[in-house]
Parts: C-alpha cells; sequence; structure tokens
C-alpha cells in the first residue's frame, strides 16, 4: 500500500487548506472548492500509478472543466489573468487571486507546472488536436508572452484609471471573451506550428509567472544516467521539447515541463 501515499499525502493537504480556508473565511466554498480539487488530483495520481493511460487527461477534465464551467461561467469569477489583476487592485483575497498564489506563484515552487499538465482549462482542449508531439522545431516567439502579459496588466489598469462602472460586469464578458480569444489563438497556432501546445510555448501570459518560479521547483523529473543509453526517445515525445537527460536546473527548456510523464512512460530502459 506504500505507493499509495502518495495520493493521500495530497488529499490530506488540500483538506488542510480546504478547512483552513473555511474556518478562517467562515464560507464553505473553500471546504468544497479545495476538497473537489484535491480528490481530482489524488484520484488522477491513483490511477497513474495503476498505470492507467488516461489518468492525466482525466484530471484535466475535471478540474479544468470545473473552473471553467463553474467557477467561471456560473459564480462569474474571472480565473484569467485579468481577473488576478482586479481582484489584486480591489483588494480582495478571493478565489481568483487565491487560485493564482496557490497554482501559479508560489505553488510551482512546489510542483511545477503542475497546473500545465493537469488543470489549465485551455490546455484541456488543446490536448484534445492532433499534433501532441511537435512535428516543427521551436520557434523563437516565446517574447510574444511578455507582451500579452503587458496588455493585461493595462487593460485592467485603464479600466480602473477611467473609473468604469459595473467593473464585475465588465470582467465577466472579460472572461468570456478572453478565452474565446485564447481558444481560437491555440487551435490556429496549433494547426499553423503542427504542436498542440503552441500557445503554451509562445502566447500565453501566465508563463511569465510559471517560469520563473518552476525553475525551483522541488518536484522534477530527472535522468538515471547510468541506465539512459541515449536513445532519443524521451525527447521526440515531450510535447514541450524539454532534454529531460540533463538533470541540471539549466536543462533545455527546463521551466516548460507540464509533468506529463510522457518521457518516463516510453524510457525504454526506465532510466526517468
Ligand atoms: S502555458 Fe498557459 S495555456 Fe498552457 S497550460 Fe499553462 S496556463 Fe494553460
Ligand atoms: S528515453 Fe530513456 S534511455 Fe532514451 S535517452 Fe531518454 S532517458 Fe535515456
Ligand atoms: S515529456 Fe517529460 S520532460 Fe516533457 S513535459 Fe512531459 S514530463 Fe516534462
Amino acid at each position: 500500500m506504500k505507493k499509495y501515499a502518495i495520493p493521500v499525502v495530497m488529499l490530506m493537504v488540500f483538506e488542510t487548506v480546504a478547512v483552513a480556508l473555511w474556518l478562517t473565511k467562515d464560507n464553505l466554498f473553500y471546504l468544497f472548492n479545495f476538497s473537489y480539487i484535491g480528490l481530482s488530483i489524488s484520484l488522477g495520481v491513483f490511477l497513474f500509478i495503476r498505470k492507467y493511460r488516461h489518468a492525466r487527461r482525466i484530471v484535466q477534465l475535471l478540474v479544468g472543466l470545473y473552473m471553467l464551467v463553474y467557477l467561471g461561467l456560473i459564480r462569474s469569477e474571472n480565473m484569467q489573468i485579468e481577473g488576478f489583476w482586479y481582484y489584486l487592485f480591489t483588494g480582495a483575497f478571493e478565489a481568483a487571486t487565491i487560485h493564482y498564489a496557490v497554482a501559479k506563484i508560489f505553488g510551482p515552487l512546489l510542483f511545477g507546472r503542475g497546473w500545465c499538465g493537469y488543470a489549465c482549462w485551455t490546455a484541456m482542449v488543446l490536448d484534445f488536436l492532433p499534433y501532441k508531439v511537435p512535428e516543427q522545431p521551436r520557434k523563437k516567439l516565446g517574447w510574444i508572452r511578455y507582451i500579452t502579459f503587458a496588455a493585461s496588466l493595462v487593460f485592467v489598469a485603464a479600466l480602473f484609471l477611467a473609473h468604469a462602472g459595473n467593473l464585475e460586469r465588465i470582467m465577466f464578458w472579460a472572461f468570456l471573451i478572453g478565452n474565446a480569444l485564447y481558444y481560437a489563438a491555440g487551435i490556429i497556432l496549433a494547426f499553423a506550428f503542427h504542436d498542440n501546445r503552441a500557445f503554451c510555448k509562445y502566447i500565453c501570459p501566465i508563463t511569465v509567472f510559471l517560469k520563473p518560479m518552476s525553475y525551483f521547483s522541488l518536484l522534477r523529473v530527472k535522468c538515471d544516467r547510468e541506465k539512459c543509453v541515449s536513445c532519443g526517445k524521451c525527447r521526440r515525445v515531450c510535447p514541450m521539447n524539454v532534454d529531460v537527460t540533463d538533470n541540471s536546473r539549466k536543462r533545455e527548456n527546463g521551466t516548460e515541463c507540464i509533468l506529463c510523464m510522457e518521457c518516463v512512460r516510453n524510457c525504454p530502459k526506465s532510466a526517468l
């Protein structure tokens, strides 16, 4: 039963956060929210240990759909980066701020870009596209993410400076339109570059937070150099072009690893 310790510990961590936030903020929503996410992730890890091939996709759908449909559309929480700026400017420590702190700013110090592999509702759709393994070399277009990052900040700052009315409503529409644009851009780029994750590599503004924090991630895929025969299969199946055979933190595209475990699954020598 030892191998199931990780999902049990993960569930306990999430339950602790759920109960702590429920009691300190006197809001039952936090108990439900973090319990649901903890259960979904623990179920995914459990299925992964059982070697179920679609474990990651199941977690991605459970968490991604919950955030997009329930939190975003039904509860009108803008969980996009504009929502983060909005709640930060208003000083409200609400779902979007907590979500960013846990999943995208401080959490990556522990679990790297696990968010991108297991929970993001944009990638949840992009991962259904046909180019699971990039068919073209990586482009030098990563600078675009800084423009989209700055644009999201300028957009929300401008709303505040202009004293725009009914900001809640504007943020809800920004969530709908922003998501539609993300999906459209993501699908077009995937087909243009023959790479499902092209949007993640070049456009996504959230990577401005994710990449530097995940550089220090505790959870990393490492290579046992004694077992490795340098066949290159891990590199060929990686959706993010990571050189996982290099154990240093400066490995090529190291901050892009989404912990999808395709390299681990495909290594013929179980070196990862
Ligand atoms: S890079 Fe952006 S779009 Fe891609 S999975 Fe991560 S958060 Fe989602
Ligand atoms: S797939 Fe395994 S054996 Fe082949 S290069 Fe990668 S780590 Fe080494
Ligand atoms: S294939 Fe391996 S190195 Fe590439 S993103 Fe997935 S876990 Fe990371």
